[in-house]
């Protein structure tokens, strides 16, 4: 198949781009580096060193003997967005193309407008390009389990069956988001499930976990294909954050008493779901959302599991939460779509979390320490 990767020069889009390559796909990338420009923004970059995107497919050439092609450009210009998809015509578009970080669009009102701009309207203008040029095109989108927030009954896939004074109903699950950008993603899902019903297009949204682990079968070829690894703050995912800071010696930092439970995965899953939903595509019309995630654990649990691992000691340190959060929840998740499509998950137990440390090891003088605590409240713009 085709396969348009977008945001492809990111953290998750670099590796899904390989593995489909690596497994007979047509694959292309397109990205606008704004990722990159975080970076230098917050004086954090990621602490694994990564190629420039076309020095990296170069690589993966050299490597593989398979070629990627390359689009650069922003999707919120609607007019290359429209170009990329003509030019390379393909038969599935993969959207990881968002700013992704939640405590990144809660700096200031600035940075939310970015978010939900560069988000929302990259989208629309996508779901456009697809229903203009070829309304057949599957699109494959990353939204995040943070759609849903912590409910107090069980989160099922995407849709729930709703039965009110007598009558039933088949309704989106209702979503309450933590943040602007969780926000972004609920406004991204709403407008694809109304392209799927008012254009007939086929899509599938991926609620995905938050993503741990920094190599891949291919990223781990050659030093040139590493993807990138965030610690700070403002873009390190949990897990990934408490394994650098067990490795720099440094207090695992937990916000509040850690009762938060996330759904979690690891990026070798993620990129094997990335394929699973585009080699079995959605049905016209159909907006299928499946939660891409295969375990889940409080942010304590998490902490516990990497000191644990870790060999040597490690300090935990609870936080005044920098977030607004019910510190502790029920949650359940239903995650068996994808793997009734054939996902074998690896479970945090597989021995992952060791090989972490020696990545991190091998890069810990790249660490800017001012950058590993929270500055960013999610009150802040409330006058005390
Ligand atoms: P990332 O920031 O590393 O990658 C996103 C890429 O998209 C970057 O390279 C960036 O430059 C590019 N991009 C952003 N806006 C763009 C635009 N307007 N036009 C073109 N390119 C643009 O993020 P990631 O961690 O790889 O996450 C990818 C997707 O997966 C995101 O949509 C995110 O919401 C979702 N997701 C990630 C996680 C996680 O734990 N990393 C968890 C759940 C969901």
């Amino acid at each position: 198949m085709r396969v348009l990767v977008l945001g492809g020069d990111g953290y998750l889009g670099w590796p899904t781009a390989l593995h489909l390559s690596d497994k007979g796909h047509e694959v292309a990338v397109l990205d606008n580096y704004a990722r990159r420009k975080y970076d230098v923004e917050l004086e954090a970059e990621s602490l694994v060193p990564i190629e420039d995107l076309p020095t990296r497919i170069a690589a993966w050439e050299e490597v593989s003997g398979k070629k990627i092609a390359l689009f650069e450009g922003d999707l919120c210009d609607a007019e290359f967005t429209y170009s990329a998809v003509r030019d390379f015509a393909p038969d599935s578009i993969v959207h990881f193309a968002e700013q992704r970080s939640a405590p990144y669009s809660m700096i200031d009102r600035d940075h939310a407008v970015y978010t939900q701009q560069n988000n929302v309207v990259g989208n629309l203008n996508l779901l456009y390009a697809i229903a203009e040029i070829n309304p057949d095109i599957h699109l494959v989108k990353l939204g995040t389990m943070g759609e849903y927030g912590t409910p107090n009954i069980d989160i099922e896939e995407g849709w729930l069956e709703v039965e009110h004074n007598g009558r039933k109903d088949r309704m989106l699950y209702p979503k309450k988001p933590g943040s602007f950008y969780h926000l972004s993603k609920v406004h991204d899902s709403h407008n694809i499930e109304f392209a799927c019903r008012i254009w007939d297009l086929r899509a599938t949204d991926l609620n995905q976990g938050v993503v741990y682990g920094q190599q891949t079968a291919q990223t781990a070829l050659d030093p040139r294909l590493a993807t990138r690894f965030d610690y700070d703050a403002v873009f390190g995912t949990v897990l990934n954050r408490f394994v650098i800071q067990a490795v720099l010696g440094q207090p695992l930092t937990v916000y509040g008493k850690g009762g938060q439970t996330r759904g979690l995965i690891d990026v070798r899953d993620t990129v094997e779901c990335i394929r699973l939903a585009v080699e079995n595509p959605a049905d016209r019309g159909e907006f299928r959302v499946f939660n891409q995630m295969t375990e889940s654990y409080s942010v304590a649990q998490i902490a516990e599991i990497v000191a644990n691992c870790f060999p040597g000691p490690v300090q935990i340190e609870n936080l005044d939460n920098p977030r607004v959060e019910q510190p502790e929840h029920y949650y359940n998740v239903i995650h068996t779509g994808l793997v009734e499509l054939g996902l074998q998950p690896h479970l945090l137990s597989d021995t992952l979390i060791e090989s972490m440390f020696d990545i991190v090891g091998a890069n810990k003088h790249r660490v800017n320490d001012d950058r590993m605590r929270p500055t960013v409240r999610w009150r802040g713009a409330i006058k005390s």
